[in-house]
């Protein structure tokens, strides 16, 4: 595979550092304070990523503050052009962003593929950014009077983001935001940083000026800044509930503007009609893929009626044989969890599930991989007659365990799931149009999947939970993220003495 980065070039050689991106260049911490960025398949410090200072964090706002007046001012025309240039760049570089993804986050090449394409529809959906900000227009309200509404941008917006997803996520966000108007400050996780350093090089690039998109890595006292930074127009935050939560009341409460999406319990109903090979097929996919560690994971299968012991049969054996290794060889399905601290928090889930009482029918602690013994790895586990009250069933685990509930019939389900705290993702497999039809028009979650295991919405639709899942009023990318990033206004006006400006002979072009 062509490795074309610097950052990864340098491996292996000394460690290499992961700086800030700040006005068009990099720009190495001043705070004195680094985290560890881990090659998760050797359990090995890969990297040090800066974290940022309140200083560091406001000289970023400062770039993108001043770089906000020429950036708006910009037709939405050429804006998209950027982003045009900026979508073959990426497409230019897929296997590069995908090599890195697996290499600091542990999923599997083939599916870090799939994410930074699932990125990339968003910056194609981006390049329709005049189209987007199109407004309304009312010829003639009253006498010589016309009203139209327009949408423009909010000033320097911020983003934070979560591990999982280190380039989807930033991608969720930051092409409709610049699409709109807007300059930007990301601050990525600090577990898998690097993918952001490049994202900010390509934008360059592709012609956006200094300024406009910066990039400052960190922690909580670079999340705090950014809340309280006077000239933050509006956080999107991508992370677990927790910390969703604290970003939204703060932010808010400071009169920003803030979409918080935060953690989920996903769970997929089998109905005794459902086809169970494709069932099955679904919760091993979802449940172990990217070793559960998706917002859109399923992790909890909905046993209705008498279908759990024939499930069971089919499931175990596929958990069992789940090919377990380095993302980065063929062939492998499942990689290693993110760190070593995540993989004890998953392993204390599985220990709490045992001590409360579910049954553990597949247990995938102590998992070691040949080779790569210091490795994060964990194998798939699954747990049968597990019930509500279960810390395993009330929390996200965000590792590779699933859960089988037992329930008598669909009500039932569909009382279960309505009633947890989380409602980001859910799916039920079904042969009956009238259950699906009830099924998804009675269930209290976002994004809902009929046969469909994993259902995150297409690029021009729009990403977002209920409950728990999500706080503020606006689901991400998609339309949702046009309103999100642009302010509305509505204009009245009346020319009681126009007069005609004379004739024009050229083309009108934008400028
Ligand atoms: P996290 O909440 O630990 O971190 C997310 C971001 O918040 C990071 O940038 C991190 O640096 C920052 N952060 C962490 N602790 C903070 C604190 N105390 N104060 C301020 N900022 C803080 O989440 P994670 O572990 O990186 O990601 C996994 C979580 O994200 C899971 O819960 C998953 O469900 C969720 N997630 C949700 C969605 C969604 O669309 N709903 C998508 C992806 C991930």
């Amino acid at each position: 595979m062509n490795i074309q980065s610097p950052e990864l070039k340098t491996r292996g050689i000394e460690t290499r550092r992961v700086n800030h991106f700040i006005n068009g260049h990099e720009i190495a911490g001043m705070s004195g304070r680094s985290g560890d960025v881990f090659d998760p398949a050797h359990g090995s410090v890969a990297a040090k990523v800066a974290l940022a200072s309140t200083e560091e964090v406001n000289s970023a706002v400062a770039a993108a503050r001043a770089a906000f007046p020429a950036w708006s001012e910009t037709p939405p025309l050429r804006r998209a052009r950027v982003l045009f240039a900026f979508k073959a760049l990426l497409d230019a570089h897929k296997n590069e962003f995908a090599e890195l993804l697996t290499r600091e986050h542990g999923k599997v090449l083939s599916d870090a593929m799939g994410e930074v394409t699932r990125g990339i529809e968003v910056v194609e959906f981006a390049c329709a950014a005049p189209q987007l900000l199109k407004g309304q227009y009312s010829d003639q309200i009253g006498g010589g009077i016309d009203n139209f509404s327009l949408r423009q941008p909010l000033g320097v917006v911020a983003g934070i983001t979560p591990f999982n997803f280190p380039f989807m996520v930033p991608l969720w966000m930051v092409p409709i935001a610049l699409a709109c108007g807007n300059t930007f400050v990301l601050k990525p996780s600090e577990r898998d940083p690097s993918a952001s350093n490049l994202l900010a090089k390509l934008l360059k690039q592709a012609g956006l000026p200094d300024g406009v998109f910066n990039v400052v890595h960190g922690d909580k006292i670079a999340v705090d800044a950014l809340i309280a930074h006077p000239d933050v127009e509006a956080l999107s935050f991508v992370g677990s509930t927790p910390i969703a939560e604290y970003i939204y009341a703060q932010a808010s409460a400071r009169g920003k503007r803030v979409q918080a999406l935060g953690g989920a319990k996903n769970h997929l109903i089998v109905m005794p009609d459902a086809d169970l090979e494709q069932a099955t097929d679904a919760l091993i996919g979802a449940g172990y893929g990217s070793a559960g560690e998706r917002c859109m994971a399923i992790s909890v299968a909905v046993a209705v009626g008498d279908v759990a012991e024939k499930l069971i049969a089919k499931l175990v054996p596929r958990v069992k044989a789940l090919k377990i290794g380095n993302g980065l060889d063929a062939g492998v399905e499942m990689g290693p969890l993110v760190t070593g601290v995540h993989r004890e928090k998953v392993t204390g889930y599985i220990e709490s599930g045992v001590a409360e009482g579910a049954t553990l029918l597949v247990d995938g602690r102590g998992h070691s991989v040949a080779g790569l013994e210091e490795g994060f790895f964990i194998g798939g586990c699954l747990f049968d007659d597990v019930t509500p009250d279960m810390k395993i069933y009330r929390e996200e685990i965000f590792g590779p365990v699933l859960s089988i509930v037992r329930v008598p019939d669909f009500a039932s389900a569909v009382e279960l799931i309505n009633a947890h705290e989380f409602g980001n993702g859910v799916s039920c497999y079904t042969s009956d149009g009238g259950v699906a039809r009830a099924f998804a028009r009675q269930i209290k979650v976002g994004m809902v999947g009929v046969n469909v295991p994993i259902p995150v919405p297409m690029a021009w639709h729009s990403f977002g939970g209920w409950k728990r899942s999500l706080f503020g009023d606006h689901h991400i990318y998609g339309e949702e993220g046009v309103r999100f990033y642009t302010r509305y206004k509505s204009v009245m006006q009346r020319w009681p003495d126009s007069i005609a400006k004379g004739a024009q002979f050229t083309m009108p072009v934008a400028h």
